[in-house]
């Protein structure tokens, strides 16, 4: 098949990319570099060994995306385009509403002029925001969102709900991702946050690296085994084979479907410090500090949906995801930059 990736210059789009060249689809990029850098294309055209389309522009600017399905005429498209950094979207809200909601509404309305009618989405746990229960499963109450960011992967799932139902032909695959971590076991592609990371992952491989003193555990009163929180951390190629899995089901299936992509076990943050200093014997010094607003206690997912409709698991270990982190940020101390 031949797929677009809106977004897939990306951490987890870039990664999606080798997975589904390696399965024979026929892979277009498209972004806009405003989380991204050109590099990271480079890296996978060298993963990958061969070449493909590639696009600088804006998924919301319409004339340009209709240009691009005029010369690929992409049969699927992967929708990673979006900005997703949650505290910036408390400070800029409506950027954040503008951006992630107009890639979308654009890409459903050039997908139908151009008779393309297979869409997944890169939706998030945050639309489950405080569960109710552990494991979550996809039948879990959503919109108790905390923030602008988890509001726009609400809404644009209220948004595809209405389009598959309008349009018969479209098939439209919600994957709620959990927490990705790690990079391809080559070291050349990864996570390459701008600034201060937000997550844990990259926070801690900085901290190793030297580049930041100690890790603020941010809370050691929740409810949980250590009273840190608890997340279902997921090696990033795992997830991008979910991208695999989910374009067969929408070509197979009408309507709208959504999936959990977790391993469906919950590690605390004093797990994941341990363990990324066992698997690569580096020190993590960390401090604790107050909890940050807006925070759970626990989320993971229940993912038997995924496993018995997809056809997907989670393989990879704690241990990868660790290893495969260090391997990374240790051979691209300054990410994509030289
Ligand atoms: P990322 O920022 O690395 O990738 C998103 C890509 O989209 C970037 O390359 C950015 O330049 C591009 N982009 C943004 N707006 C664009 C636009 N208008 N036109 C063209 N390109 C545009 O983020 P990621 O971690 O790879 O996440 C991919 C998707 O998955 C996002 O939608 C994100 O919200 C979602 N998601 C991510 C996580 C996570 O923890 N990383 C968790 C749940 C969901
Ligand atoms: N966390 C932390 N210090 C950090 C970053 C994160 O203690 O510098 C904790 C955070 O409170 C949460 C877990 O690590 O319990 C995962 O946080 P992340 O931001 O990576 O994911 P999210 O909270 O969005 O699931």
């Amino acid at each position: 098949m031949k797929v677009l990736l809106a977004g897939g210059a990306g951490y987890i789009g870039s990664h999606t990319a080798i997975e589904i060249a390696k399965l024979g689809h026929d892979i277009v990029i498209a972004d806009d570099f405003s989380n991204s850098k050109p590099e990271a294309i480079n890296r996978v055209r060298t993963i990958i060994g061969k070449d493909f389309p590639f696009y600088e522009l804006d998924i919301a600017d319409k004339e340009k995306l209709r240009a691009l399905f005029e010369a690929e005429k992409p049969e699927a498209v992967i929708h990673f385009a979006g900005y997703k950094a949650v505290g910036e979207s408390v400070a800029k809200p409506i950027a954040y509403y503008r951006n992630n909601l107009d890639t979308t509404l654009t890409l459903l309305e050039v997908m139908k002029e151009y008779d393309c009618h297979n869409l997944i989405f890169s939706s998030s746990a945050t639309v489950y925001g405080a569960p109710d229960e552990v494991p979550i499963k996809e039948t879990a109450v959503v919109g108790r969102c905390t923030n602008p960011y988890g509001w726009t992967k609400y809404m644009i799932e209220v948004i595809l709900d209405g389009a598959a139902f309008a349009d018969k032909e479209l098939s439209v695959v919600l994957l709620r991702y959990f927490n990705p971590v790690g990079a391809h076991e080559s070291g050349l592609i990864g996570e390459d946050p701008q600034g201060i990371p937000n997550n844990l992952m990259p926070f801690i491989s900085q901290v190793a690296i030297g580049k930041r003193e100690c890790l603020s555990v941010f809370g050691n009163d929740y409810d949980t085994k250590d009273g840190t929180g608890v997340r279902d951390y997921i090696h990033v190629v795992d997830l991008a084979n979910g991208h695999a899995c989910a374009l067969n089901y929408a070509a197979a299936h009408k309507g709208i479907e959504v999936f959990n992509l977790g391993t469906s076990i919950g590690y605390s943050v004093l797990d994941m410090v341990k363990a990324f200093e066992e698997a690569n014997g580096v020190k993590v010094p960390y401090k604790i500090v107050d909890r940050r607003p807006g925070d759970i206690a626990e989320c993971y997912a229940d993912a038997t949906k995924s496993r018995e409709l997809l056809g997907w698991k989670a393989n990879k270990t704690l241990v990868d995801m660790c290893r495969d982190s260090w391997n990374w940020q240790s051979k691209n101390p300054n990410g994509y930059d030289a």
